[in-house]
């Protein structure tokens, strides 16, 4: 450095200081431009980092409320539903939805010849069991009457428009291989009374005669984490019952010679249920 400085003074001195004043000048002003500018980045990096909280602390809200959400019907299933929502004003004791599975070009499974198609056999039992719940001074709404293709969407919004205090969901079940047996699914985070009538269901199935008791199930057949659309988006408890399946002749046999006899089981059950579970007080 001293050698520089030494060396410096030989060249023209009036520029050099000039030169030396100029630079002097600029660095002061250099330092109080970076002072500035550090206090505007401490500035922005703090309004960031508070911008960046505001937005987390947002998602975060937004994520407990979608969770909510999502769980929304469950906790809608355990509860119990103010009387005056579910008394229906036409003297009837409380509103079912009835379920009947596929329809239209959406003929669901069929047995081994192609020839029988699930979803005539979701409306034969269906019919059915509206029938057995009208007689039991229950109203029923149908999300199909007739052989008619309803979507999943509008099945639930038939549902959550009802007013209704359960759901059940009419199916038969297929598979590639040798299984037989009824079967009921739930919602996977087994919501008591979703639970209480599916096993109610099953129980009453069983009573009337089935190849096999497949249990209560919860989630979606091969995947516990997700849910049939019917028990995730519907308000009400709800269950979706499979009866018996399409390729196993014993179990087709078993549905045609009790059809009715496992209506007026699945109607019991849902009655026994909304009772138990005081869905609705004071149930005769
Ligand atoms: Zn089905």
């Amino acid at each position: 450095m001293d050698e520089e400085r030494n060396v410096q003074p030989q060249r023209g001195q009036p520029v050099r200081s000039r030169r030396k004043k100029k630079y002097k000048i600029l660095w002061d002003r250099v330092i109080v431009a970076l002072v500035a500018l550090i206090a505007v980045i401490v500035g922005i990096v703090m309004l960031i980092s508070a911008l960046v909280g505001a937005i987390k602390g947002a998602l975060k809200k937004d994520d407990s409320s979608s969770a909510v959400k999502v769980q929304a019907p469950v906790v809608s299933s355990q509860q119990e539903v103010p009387e005056s929502v579910v008394q229906p004003d036409d003297g009837t004791l409380f509103t079912v939805v009835i379920d009947a599975g596929h329809g239209g070009e959406d003929v669901g499974s069929t047995d081994f010849d192609g020839v029988r198609y699930e979803k005539e056999d979701c409306l034969r039992v269906a019919k059915l069991v509206e029938k057995h719940l009208k007689d039991m001074n229950v109203k029923v709404i149908m999300t199909r009457s007739e052989d008619v293709y309803v979507t999943l969407d509008d099945r639930c919004k038939i549902a959550n428009e009802s007013n209704a205090v359960v759901f059940v969901s009419l199916h038969r079940n297929y598979f590639d291989e040798e299984a037989q047996g009824v079967e009921v699914w739930v919602h996977n985070e087994k919501p008591e009374t979703d639970t209480a009538l599916a096993q109610n269901i099953l129980d009453g199935l069983k009573g009337v005669g089935i190849t096999q008791d497949r249990g209560v199930n919860f989630g979606y057949r091969g995947n516990e984490y997700v849910n049939y659309q019917v028990n995730r988006e519907t308000n009400m408890p709800s269950c979706l019952v499979e009866l018996g399946f399409m390729q196993d002749e014993q179990d087709n046999k078993l549905f045609d010679d009790n059809c009715d006899a496992y209506a007026k089981a699945i109607a019991d059950a849902i009655y026994k249920t909304v009772k138990e579970r005081e869905l609705v007080k004071n149930l005769p």
